[in-house]
């Protein structure tokens, strides 16, 4: 009888898992259960170009290999419930799927702020759906205040200004991306904005978005009693995994789903070899860190992690030893804003005690460096994309045997 490998979360994840399946060798079935109605599609648009003309997520979609046309896929399905040992999964109707071996790619959802305020009244940004709606909000003269200077708010409020709005970002941090990529080129990121217009009201949060039943918001109330003027509200504070449909399996869900170098999520008993996680959802051991486990939401990551999560899963379901080479991924991100592409490689935020410009002229195009203990452990480029190459290798040799696990 033929075997069925399981794949949740009809993302990007999802979508490389089922490709990566393929190619490792497995010609037996595959399912996908996704959340959406959508086929898998590209995300990072939603807060750039997809934001500023429209949205439409059969142009956003992915490009399907041939080789995945066989694959069945079960959009507009969440599942709520998952007994890893009995190998089965409750569907959101109630029905249940039965799996042999089961990718987790649930990704993440946009963290929400308590606040005693309508949800409607309160913009987030991960889906089509989300973006689709800000867009329309997002007309010339609105009154926009984005809560978070992370890179997702960044992308919005240089997006937001673009398009003709009054932007104004609430960051309780020093400055703008500061957990991201530190003080100096926070600070810099500032003053680009700044320069378009935006304005930034650091140091704070938001206590109250207030407004009417009938009209929606009208204006934001900081943390410190500060009142200002608002039509559209973007909450932009962070991610929170989706994991609840994992809970009470023995899994270590504290952020993400912890896994083990193979991609197989860890229980007190080891690691379970007919489950592996991929994408934003997993926290995995970063080997260029010497093992030391993170959560990486970037956009390569899947792309790495389900190459090997599908020859670790297919070993786990065969009893064979897992083929090719060891996962060993640099973890790289971009953003754009105001036509200039920020490129980070390794993870620039263990590095933020001593950052320094290694080329260039911040205030122009730059290549900075951040060290933990003198070691080169991140890399940002502010334009500069010609350097890109030399620096992520400089960025592997240098990182090649530190332990951020055993201490150094
Ligand atoms: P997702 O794409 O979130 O897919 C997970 C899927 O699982 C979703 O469809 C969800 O609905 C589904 N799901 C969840 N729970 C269930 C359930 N219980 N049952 C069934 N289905 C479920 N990265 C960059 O490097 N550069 C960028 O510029 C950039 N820009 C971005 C802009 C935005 C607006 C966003 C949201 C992300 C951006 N990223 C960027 C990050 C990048 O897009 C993500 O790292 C990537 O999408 C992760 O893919 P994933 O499949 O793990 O998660």
């Amino acid at each position: 009888m033929s075997r069925t490998i399981v794949i949740v979360g009809g993302g990007l994840a999802g979508l490389r898992a089922a490709e990566q399946l393929r190619a490792a060798g497995w010609d037996e079935h595959v399912v996908v259960l996704g959340a959406e109605s959508h086929l898998p599609y590209n995300r990072p648009p939603l807060t750039k170009a997809a934001l500023r003309d429209g949205v439409d997520p059969a142009a956003l979609a992915f490009r399907r290999r041939p080789t995945t046309e066989d694959v069945e896929w079960r959009l507009g399905v969440t599942v709520t419930a998952a007994d890893l040992t009995g190998h089965t999964l409750t569907l959101d109707d109630g029905s249940t799927v039965a799996f042999d071996g089961l990718v987790v790619a649930t990704g993440v959802s946009s963290r929400r702020l308590v606040l005693d305020a309508p949800h409607e009244w309160r913009h987030a940004i991960r889906t089509a759906e989300d973006a689709a709606a800000l867009h329309g909000a997002l007309r010339p003269g609105a009154r926009v205040v984005v809560v978070g200077a992370g890179f997702i708010g960044c992308e919005v409020a240089a997006t937001a200004v673009v398009l003709g709005c009054d932007v104004t970002v609430v960051e309780p941090f020093a400055v703008p991306l500061e957990r991201q990529v530190g003080q100096l080129v926070g600070a810099e990121i500032q003053r680009r904005h700044e320069e378009h217009g935006v304005r930034f009201l650091l140091g704070r949060t938001v206590a109250a978005v207030e407004g009417d039943e009938r009209t929606g918001p009208s204006g934001v109330v900081l943390s410190d009693g500060h009142r200002i003027e608002a039509d559209v509200v973007v909450e932009a504070v962070g991610s929170v995994a989706n994991t609840g449909w994992l809970e009470g399996q023995g899994l270590d869900l504290s952020s993400g789903v912890l896994c083990d170098e193979d991609l197989h999520p860890l229980t007190d008993a080891g690691p379970l070899r007919d489950v592996v996680v991929v994408g934003d959802v997993a926290r995995f051991p970063v080997p260029m860190y010497g093992g030391a486990p993170f959560r990486v939401e970037h956009w390569t990551m899947p792309t790495d992690m389900a190459a090997h999560a599908a020859r670790s899963l297919v070993a786990g379901l065969t009893g064979a030893p897992i083929e090719g080479p060891p996962f060993n991924p640099v973890p790289t991100f971009w953003s754009d804003q105001y036509g200039v592409r920020m490129q980070s490689f390794g993870l620039p935020a263990l590095g933020l005690g001593d950052v320094r410009v290694l080329e260039g002229d911040l205030t122009r195009e730059a290549v900075v460096g951040y060290h933990h203990e003198g070691i080169l452990v991140g890399v940002v480029l502010l334009g500069m994309g010609k350097q890109m190459l030399t620096y992520r290798q400089q960025l592997v040799a240098a990182t090649a045997g530190i332990d951020l696990v055993g201490g150094r």
